[in-house]
């Protein structure tokens, strides 16, 4: 049997403690056995979504809290604006066409930043009351400043994707008053995939219309969550995984989690510029989620991948959209640590060498330790 490396930006590897917690026998949803896990799990969601606010459950994967969002927040024909910086921010450009919404796009290339003061002055221009926009853009690495972006937009309702995003990097909700946050579950909360989470600050409760979903329904979650009683039969398993895995995050910290984060960041970067490889993802440390390096000319990147993946049992993640084959992307959130990546840039670096680039070879892993080790952070 051989080993199979997951170092992907979702899903992500889960810890064993994690694994056990959902092999427990089943329960019923409405007796006291879960009802103490399902409201300590809602406890701590709480916690690391940094809000006060009711954090809503679902079982979905990520874009379920995207839709739901949409569905709840806008009337057919309203006038929304979207950021859109790579594949995520087309998501939800996808998801308001899909309920019909006028949708104003503010259109970054991939890659690039969302700058907060254009995307202030257009929003004011569109005369969008909801705005949504992507965190942390898995597809390029980007992270985007949404504390700005929110003072930036003012009155207008900020609608945040924070699925890669949440606990790996800071996000204020409540401070930074957000006014809905959504992640997922399989990403730096380190659980399966199948679990959707939208946290919705208390002024918005008033204004929102009727929801265009029976299953998404914010209201009708709420309700039923504020007696810890799901609406529907809850994911009983995963949300137990999420219990454990929330109680591991915070007893740790949060802080703790940011600072992995940054330096793992800092590790995969300097261990790809080692080998020579040029970087698409920033390289700062607001690149904390996912490191992203540009395939080496002569290099098909789809064949690199599937050369880690059948040659070595590493899975890495390709380019979305126009950069299928062209990039490569190694994920770091969650259940990561140093040695995950010094196995990924040791497999790479072994990998382009079997395809025949020419990288340099032996420094990476030595460098991303250093890198790794490096005090101070910014910020
Ligand atoms: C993973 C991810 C999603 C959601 O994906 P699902 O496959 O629906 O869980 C949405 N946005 C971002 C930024 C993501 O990284």
């Amino acid at each position: 049997m051989e080993k199979r490396y997951l170092f992907t930006p979702g899903p992500t590897p889960v810890p064993p403690e994690v694994l056990a917690a959902m092999a427990e026998p089943m329960v019923h949803h409405r007796g006291a056995d879960f009802r103490a896990v399902y409201e300590r799990a809602l406890a701590r969601l709480q916690d690391v979504f940094r809000t006060q606010s009711d954090v809503l459950l679902f079982a979905a994967s990520g874009t379920g809290a995207m839709d739901s969002a949409a569905a709840n927040l806008c009337a057919p024909g309203d006038r929304v604006a979207v950021v859109t910086a790579g594949a995520f921010g087309e998501r939800w450009v996808a998801i308001c066409d899909q309920y019909g919404l006028d949708v104003q796009r503010i259109a970054y290339q991939w890659g690039e930043v969302p700058l907060p003061d254009e995307v202030g002055a257009a929003v004011a221009e569109s005369g969008a009351n909801v705005v949504f926009c992507t965190h942390s853009e898995t597809s390029t690495g980007v992270v985007a400043d949404v504390q700005a972006l929110k003072q930036a937009v003012g009155q207008a309702t900020l609608v945040v994707d924070a699925i890669s995003s949440l606990g790996a990097v800071p996000l204020e909700t409540d401070a930074w008053a957000i006014d809905v946050v959504l992640s997922g579950s399989q990403k730096a909360l380190m659980c399966p995939p199948g679990l959707a989470m939208a946290a919705i600050a208390e002024p918005l409760w008033e204004r929102l219309p009727q929801a265009r979903s029976f299953y998404f329904d914010w209201r009708r979650t709420r309700k039923a969550q504020q007696v810890f009683d799901a609406a529907f039969t809850p994911a009983v398993s995963l949300i137990r995984g999420l219990d454990v895995a929330l109680g591991l995050i915070m007893e740790a910290g949060l802080d703790a989690a940011y600072e992995r984060h940054v330096r793992l960041g800092r590790a995969a970067r300097a261990g790809l510029k080692a080998m020579g490889l040029e970087l698409f993802s920033p390289d700062d440390d607001s690149s904390a989620v996912v490191t992203v390096a540009n395939v080496p000319d002569g290099v098909d990147g789809t064949e690199l991948l599937r050369h880690l993946r059948d040659r070595h049992g590493v899975t890495l993640a390709p380019g979305q959209g126009n950069l299928k084959g062209k990039i490569f992307r190694i994920g770091h959130i969650g259940w990561f640590d140093v040695f995950d990546i010094a196995a990924a840039l040791a497999a790479v670096e072994l990998s382009l060498t079997e395809l025949g680039a020419e990288i340099e070879r032996g420094v990476a892993v030595p460098r991303a330790f250093e890198a790794f080790e490096e005090l101070g952070l910014r910020g």
